[in-house]
């Protein structure tokens, strides 16, 4: 499978104002040496809770962040480091569904107006194709009737299918969609979901942004766990289940509390909150940060000293 995306040693650091005018800046790095892989036709999640990294790194694959150090490649074009005019003519094939779908209409705009304008602005359609494809984007998308409504006539999930419509109807080779379903009931999630996965079009790939791990295994076919600007699990969810005690945390992560390690010291970072650590391993994992380890057979990889003891050596 040929890599849409391929993205190394990716690192972000961002410059933040000390407690006090007169303080110097904190430097805060919020992704630190991350590798990730999309191929043709693929789905891959980045997971993680608020703070993790994951949104850092999906703003820079789209070029709204520029990465500190790292490469960042786009169907085998160096994408990072490129100037505005340069991406402009590419940027048609990559495509950002927002997490906030009411904040992205124009409240003066009915559902197939937005597609329209979007296909005839960005796509360069005429008028009467444009109209056209709208029109059928909208009726995939179970949006036919709805076709006229304003955006405050619209329930939360048919907002979010706008947002997709005009995504789709563009045929990008990559979306980035960034939880997608924020705010909305259970059962409005899954019709989202799939909705975008179910209609992208073909040898797309597309990267997911969640914190939800039982979304990332019913919708992805990899997935990239992260912890504290790092990735923690890489594993094909068709193959295995996650095993990082973190990972498994975030198949219900209302109910935990974000990992209060100290991201600062040496060791673990998901020490204070994990039941795996027990002496005689809690002193390796007080002592050294475990890197990215192989669990068993295939491409699962870990950063445990419990499930990746090859790996024990670790990193700092
Ligand atoms: S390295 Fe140690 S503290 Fe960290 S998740 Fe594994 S067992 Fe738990």
């Amino acid at each position: 499978m040929s890599h849409l995306v391929e993205i190394k040693g990716l690192e972000k650091t961002f410059q933040r104002p000390g407690t006090f005018p007169w303080s110097p800046k904190q430097a805060v790095r919020a992704v630190r040496g991350v590798d990730i892989t999309v191929g043709e036709g693929e789905v891959i999640a980045l997971v993680g809770q608020s703070g993790s990294g994951k949104t850092t790194v999906a703003r820079m694959v789209l070029g709204l962040e520029e990465p500190t150090a790292g490469e960042i490649h786009l169907e085998g074009r160096r994408w990072d480091g490129l100037s505005e005019s340069e991406r402009g003519p590419h940027r048609i094939r990559y495509q950002y569904v927002p997490q906030d779908a009411m904040s992205a209409l124009d409240p003066q705009q009915n559902a197939i107006e937005h597609v329209v304008e979007t296909l005839r602005v960005l796509g360069g359609r005429d008028k009467a194709s444009a109209f056209e494809q709208a029109r059928e984007m909208l009726d995939r998308l179970g949006l036919g009737g709805r076709a006229h409504a304003l955006p405050r006539q619209m329930s939360g999930g048919e907002q979010r299918r706008v947002t997709l419509a005009r995504v789709l109807a563009l045929e990008p080779r990559l979306i980035v969609a960034d939880e997608p379903t924020s705010g909305l009931e259970p059962d409005r999630r899954a019709a989202v979901l799939q909705d975008l996965v179910g209609n992208l079009p073909e040898k797309a790939g597309c990267i997911l942004v969640t914190h939800d791990m039982g979304a990332a295994r019913r919708w992805a076919h990899r997935a990239y766990v992260m912890l504290e600007g790092k990735v923690i699990e890489e594993l094909d969810l068709r193959e295995a289940d996650p095993v990082h005690p973190y990972s498994q945390m975030l198949f219900d992560p209302w109910s935990f509390p974000v990992p209060s390690g100290d991201i600062a010291k040496a060791g673990c970072p998901f020490l204070p909150d994990c039941g795996l650590a027990v002496e005689p391993l809690r002193k390796l994992c007080e002592a050294k940060r475990p890197g990215l380890g192989v669990v068993g057979a295939g491409e699962h990889r870990v950063a445990c000293h419990h499930h990746a003891p090859a790996n024990r050596s670790g990193e700092t």
